[in-house]
């Protein structure tokens, strides 16, 4: 049973702070990707790469909370902003000139960016998108791929990917019907599919929502033309087209994947690295659109902690720090992990497919090239587990779930992944 690692047993804090956990936090977590068997480390501090765990244990971090850490943990810069931010208050209620400053970057970097609105969460972001575009078209409908992850919102939350996806529960009970059925459910990368669903809810669809790169259910990249072909067709039935960006903004390049493919999208939500570490989301887009918002328009966004001080304040030392150096070097590191995954795969006899994209991978245990969710599903999940396990003893921490995405941040030097490559070797030694 590989769930009995070695590691396990020297992991004697955290399985303590694991029980203790349990009597208060449901299932000793905050977030159910937090959770693997038999119990998750307990950290006790992070820097640059590294996260240090209450054993006295360090591991290399591909998980990089998610996805936030790009400029890894604990950055100064962003450290001393924030600190000098903490002594001049921490919410105000009332708007800041940080705001505009943060504001204007995104809409200098993301190309569908006129304007912006900010939230806490992804969640929150793209819950507020859908509103919008469907208080602006007067339509209900919503088209989203199977597998996408837009957060935890109801009207999302079917076929999901992520947590959902990891412990059994795509479709999460305690969602109404009436919710659900105005989200309609298609295959990623087929365009046949996308036409039909079109043409059998003519004039009802307000918006179609996709990850331009799957980030949710492994690291799925769209085929060639797909995304212009999206962009094609919700444009001539009068569809908002809504890009989930809060993997690949300021990620795949200073303007996110609508840069990096050259496809801009009515709107796109954001989150993730634009936070620093803080918690945020944003909406963005054409400025027809967005003043249809409150308070200049009637459909309703408001948020106690949006645009937030400190997140903002991160948020722009964050995004300073993202210059071509950050896009070359982490793609670069990205893409030697994922060749080595291929070559070791192939050396080991061991079906896989990898995928790589500026800085994010992921290797599935699966024989077939993987383009959707179905696909996805059918890798050998167990097998991927043993892997993080073994993966885990020496030294290197991914996302524990076949169903989420390995990140590089710029930290990951020439010496750490030479390191991290060691490790993957040992790791493909005892998968059998
Ligand atoms: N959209 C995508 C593509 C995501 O990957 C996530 C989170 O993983 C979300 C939305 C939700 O963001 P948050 O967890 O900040 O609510």
């Amino acid at each position: 049973d590989f769930y009995n690692s070695s590691l396990c047993s020297e992991l004697e804090k955290s399985k303590a702070l694991f029980e203790e956990a349990q009597k208060y936090l449901v299932k000793g977590v905050n977030s159910p990707v937090r959770y693997f068997k038999p119990f998750p480390f307990f950290v006790e501090k992070a820097k640059d790469c590294y996260l240090f765990d209450v054993d006295g244990n360090k591991y290399i971090d591909y998980c990089l909370a998610y996805g936030p850490m790009v400029l890894g943990h604990a950055n100064e810069a962003i450290i001393n902003a924030v600190k000098e931010q903490l002594e001049l208050g921490t919410a105000y209620g009332c708007p800041t000139e940080k705001e505009i400053i943060l504001a204007k970057e995104v809409v200098d970097r993301i190309p569908c960016a006129e304007m912006v609105r900010f939230v806490n969460s992804g969640t929150e972001a793209t819950m507020s998108a859908i509103r919008l575009a469907r208080g602006v078209t007067g339509k209900k409908k919503v088209i989203k791929f199977d597998g996408a992850y837009h957060g935890a919102h109801d009207y999302v939350l079917v076929k999901s990917g992520s947590g959902a996806l990891t412990h059994g529960t795509p479709n999460s009970p305690g969602i109404p019907e009436e919710t659900t059925k105005n989200t309609i459910l298609v295959p990623f990368n087929d365009e046949e599919a996308i036409e039909k669903s079109i043409k059998e809810n003519k004039d009802e669809i307000a918006c179609l929502m996709v990850e331009p790169v799957m980030g949710n259910v492994g690291c799925i990249l769209p085929k060639e033309g797909y995304l212009e072909f999206l962009r094609e067709i919700t444009e001539e039935n009068g569809i908002l087209l809504i890009f989930d960006e809060v993997i690949t903004g300021f990620r795949l390049a200073r303007g996110g994947a609508q840069e990096y493919f050259d496809v801009v999208p009515d709107l796109a939500t954001l989150g993730k690295i634009l936070g620093g570490g803080f918690p945020i989301g944003a909406i963005v887009g054409k400025k027809e659109i967005m003043e249809m918002m409150s308070p200049s328009g009637p459909i309703y966004q408001a948020g106690t902690f949006n645009g937030n001080p400190i997140s903002i304040t991160a948020g722009i030392e964050t995004l300073k720090q993202l210059d071509d150096r950050f896009y070359k070097e982490t793609t670069k590191t990205a893409e030697k992990v994922a060749n080595y995954l291929r070559e070791v795969s192939e050396k080991y006899n061991i079906p896989a497919k990898v995928y790589n994209i500026a800085s994010m991978f992921q290797i599935y245990f699966n024989d077939k090239e993987v383009l959707n969710y179905e696909i996805a599903k059918q890798s050998n999940t167990d097998l991927f587990m043993k892997y993080f396990w073994n993966l885990l003893e020496n030294g290197v921490f991914i996302p524990p779930s076949q169903f989420e995405c390995c990140f590089t941040s710029i930290k990951h030097d020439d010496e750490v992944i030479e390191k991290t490559i060691n490790a993957i070797e040992e790791a493909f030694k005892n998968l059998e």
